[in-house]
Order: structure tokens, then sequence, then C-alpha cells
């Protein structure tokens, strides 16, 4: 399993991907094994602490995001948009079939507790700081984050975490640095990860 793949429009999941794939359940949720037994351990840290977030999304299939997508377009087309606006609208916050994260099984959405919908304020919650201070730690990374729109290609997710292992999360968040600008600097050092 390669938990710095780089899954985004311009890169789609590999044919087969989920075949290699085994997903075990958290708090309803499926995630990928390994990114499973340490969003555990970030869930129960967090309640040690006051915290409890609720678990909102987990893995998609492509089929389910495919599913996603056309239930957003045709909403949207709905609201008087043509294909190409509602694409272009719905693309900022919906990765394309295929180009999910959350197809990885590495990616969880979380929210204040009792949440089952993401909140572009979660960044402001207590919830939500205490996750940018701790998920490294944990293996985890904010994957969208604010000022890298122009190189992720996504609006600013503060729901949105990745599991990309303990030291790439680590070095990621204490440089101040995106997914694809680590795998441009450091993918020779890390991919042993
Ligand atoms: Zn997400």
């Amino acid at each position: 399993m390669d938990y710095l793949i780089l899954v985004n429009n311009l890169e789609p999941l590999p044919a087969g991907y989920s075949d290699g794939l085994t997903l075990r359940e958290v708090r309803g949720k499926l995630f990928e094994s390994v990114t499973a037994t340490h969003l555990e351990k970030l869930l129960t840290a967090a309640e040690n602490e006051g915290i409890y977030l609720s678990v909102i999304s987990g893995y998609r299939s492509e089929d389910y995001q495919q599913m996603l997508w056309e239930k957003e377009i045709s909403a949207e087309m709905g609201r008087g948009l043509s294909y190409k606006e509602a694409a272009a609208k719905v693309g900022k916050t919906l990765a394309l079939p295929g180009c999910s994260e959350h197809s990885t099984g590495l990616a969880a959405d979380f929210g204040v507790r009792g949440s089952d919908d993401i909140d572009p304020r979660f960044n402001r919650t207590a919830e939500g700081r205490w996750l940018c201070r701790n998920c490294a730690e944990f293996g985890f990374i904010l994957r969208y984050p604010p000022m890298k729109e122009h190189i992720t290609g996504i609006d600013h997710e503060p729901w949105h975490f990745r599991y990309v292992g303990h030291e790439a999360a680590e070095l990621m968040t204490r440089s101040g640095i995106c997914l694809e600008e680590f795998l441009h600097f450091y993918s020779d050092k890390y991919t042993s990860c």
C-alpha cells in the first residue's frame, strides 16, 4: 500500500486499486485497514482530551463517487446552470469519479459531535483546531489547506484529512507544505513510508 499515493483530477486512481484494498469499519465508515487503526487511536486521544469528533465520510467506491457527481451536477443544472458551469462549480468541492481521495480509503471527513454533514467553518471549532494541532502525530494531514489551492486545485477543506504515515505527516505539517509539494521535494527519500 502506497500511503503517499497522489489522487486528484489529473491523477486518477490506478486501475484495479480497489482490488488490493483491505477495508475496516470505524464509526460506521470504511477505511483502509492501517488508516483505520491510526484513526481509532486519534479518536481515542481526542476523547481523552474532551474532544468528540464525528466521522462523516470515509471510503467511497468509484461507483458511489460517480453517483454523487451526477447528483450534484443535475442539482446545479436544475438551478439553471449549463453542464459546463455546473461541472466547474461542483468540481471545486467534489472530485471527479475515479479522482477522489475517498476512493483510496485513506481520507476522512470530520465534524463536531453529532454532525453528519461537512461544515466550512469546522476549522474555527475546538474539534477542528484540535485536529490541526494533533493529526500529524497519528499520521494524518489537513489535505487541502488554505493558501495552497493553486497547488492542490481544491478549495480549503477544513474537514478533510488524509492518512500519509507519521513521518511524512510530521514533516508536511512542520514545514507547512501540502502533499503535492512534499512529493515534489521528498519523494525519493520517503518512498518507503
Ligand atoms: Zn473529504
